[in-house]
């Protein structure tokens, strides 16, 4: 164990005498560098982390409560995007996901998975400040901050290093997340690949974040804002210090810094999108343990603010009334607010869906069916749409649906799922059992996803092309898991 942080170490050191360019005419000092074996073993391509990205992105489906809700996933992609343009490096892929707990957290892994709880979401009260923390994020990956953590993780079977970056990267603490101290008890680890990240880097991630928020028409002030509230926010839940200050400290020095800096900036105002709005008072309603508390919340906001605000929390209200199924009540709010706002989908989506509760799967079709003629490709419309096609027998419909939708996004597990329930009701087993495979695969559950393709291929019979797609996605799959299994035998634990 000790053996390895040390090469890590000692490549992080070469990786920045890289870089550094020596000063003309300065003696070199004469320095005896130790053995540190086949550098090739210590470097990670580009490739590489990218792969370890997709496995620890899969990984952490089975560890936290990732939302798949189609409008959240949009918003907070389309957020980072708008950031990511403005960076050093816009060239590199990124995926932006929003994590259901209430922990006041954000974090990057290796290939650009950044993630944001939905409790620092609730936090922020300007979009601006949301953004600020993804800009932060997004420069600790653009100056490869990580850099050190991601190679130790690279020489480690997928389970270990998936095991060390939660610890490292979300920052949990052995017992603190029971799963994750099972994990690493497991494997033998203990706290030591905690991320510190040094005061240089933070600054660094703070400077660098400040000019893709400023270059992405963000407001430069709120970030030294967000940093004050986060510190100030310990104070209204039990003294417990927000999880991104432990990975990410934030001194009264850091804040005094960042507001200076910020001053440099022209003032103008930075009105909040609308969607940010709406995606913020969903999540509310998504994560509120007490409904009754969350609707005094909206009831409070229906007055105060402006015209939008006050519309937001009506949203707010529908969205609550129609979790707890008085149908007739969600629809009258959000009736009115379609017609006030013909090109939000949020509310025409929220409104269908109200008839969907309602088991009006017929009216809810049809409501989708126009949606999309206006928000074509809209994600939750599509996944609705295609909801209330099963529930009408229209299954063929449905499947031309979403194999439509696939061909320009990217595919998730709720999608597979989706897929997997039009293929069962149209009776082919095979297909069936096929998108269940790839649902499991992204979920990280490779054994059932194994198992899953195996049964389609019971299904499959004698249709020869079904059957070669089949054997190749096995044949990958079990690849992959033959160089994991290498990789542990290799590996310093
Ligand atoms: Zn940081």
């Amino acid at each position: 164990m000790i053996r390895s942080k040390f090469v890590a170490t000692l490549v992080l050191f070469l990786f920045e005498m890289a870089i550094l360019p020596s000063p003309a005419g300065a003696a070199m000092p004469n320095i005896e560098l130790p053995e540190i074996g086949d550098p090739t073993h210590t470097l990670m391509t580009n490739a590489q982390e990218q792969e370890l990205g997709e496995a620890f992105y899969r990984s952490l489906h089975s560890q936290m409560k990732i939302s798949t809700d189609p409008e959240i996933k949009d918003y907070i992609q389309s957020l980072g995007n708008k950031l990511t343009i403005n960076s050093d490096n816009p060239a590199q892929p990124y995926t932006f996901f929003v994590v259901m707990e209430p922990v006041i957290n954000a974090f990057a892994g290796p290939g650009g998975f950044i993630g944001v709880n939905s409790g620092l979401i609730l936090l922020t009260e300007q979009e601006s400040e949301l953004a600020s923390v993804m800009a932060h994020e997004i420069s600790h990956v653009t100056q490869r901050h990580l850099f050190q953590t991601f190679q130790a993780a690279s020489r480690m079977a997928i389970p270990m290093a998936i095991g060390m970056l939660l610890a490292a990267v979300v920052g949990a603490k052995a017992g603190g997340n029971g799963a994750l101290a099972g994990i690493m008890a497991a494997q033998g680890m203990n706290a030591q690949y905690q991320i510190n990240f040094t005061r240089d880097n933070e600054a660094e991630a703070d400077r660098v974040g400040m000019q893709v928020l400023s270059k992405s028409e963000f407001d430069p002030r709120a970030m030294p804002e967000f940093f004050e509230r986060m510190q100030q926010s310990t104070r209204f839940v039990g003294g417990r210090i927000p999880e991104f200050l432990l990975t990410h400290p934030v001194t009264t020095s850091r804040i005094s810094d960042t507001r200076d800096r910020a001053e440099h900036f022209p003032f103008r105002q930075y009105p909040d999108s609308m969607t940010y709005q709406v995606i913020k008072a969903k999540l509310r309603v998504l994560s509120s343990p007490n409904p009754k508390a969350a609707l005094e919340f909206f009831k409070n906001h229906e007055n105060r603010g402006t015209q939008q605000q006050q519309d937001v929390a009506e949203y707010g209200t529908a969205l609550i009334h129609s979790r707890a199924r008085e149908t007739e009540l969600a629809k009258v709010i959000l009736q009115k607010l379609v017609q006030r706002y013909p090109n939000q989908p949020h509310f025409m989506n929220a409104l269908a869906e109200a008839e969907m509760d309602g088991k009006n799967f017929g009216k809810a079709a049809q409501m989708y069916e126009f949606g999309l003629q206006r928000f074509p490709q809209n994600g939750a419309m599509t996944m609705n749409y295609a909801r209330a096609l099963l529930n009408t027998h229209q299954q063929a419909k449905a499947r031309q649906v979403l194999h439509d939708y696939l061909r320009y996004h990217s595919p998730d597990p709720d999608i597979y799922e989706l897929m997997a329930e039009t293929y069962s009701k149209l009776g082919d087993e095979a297909e069936y059992h096929r998108y269940y495979a790839e649902g499991y695969y992204l979920l990280g559950q490779t054994q059932e996803a194994l198992l899953q393709l195996h049964l389609a291929k019971n299904a499959a019979g004698g249709n020869y092309y079904l059957n070669s797609i089949l054997d190749e996605r096995i044949e990958t799959i079990r690849n992959e898991q033959r160089e994991n299994k290498e990789k542990q035998k290799d590996s310093p634990f």
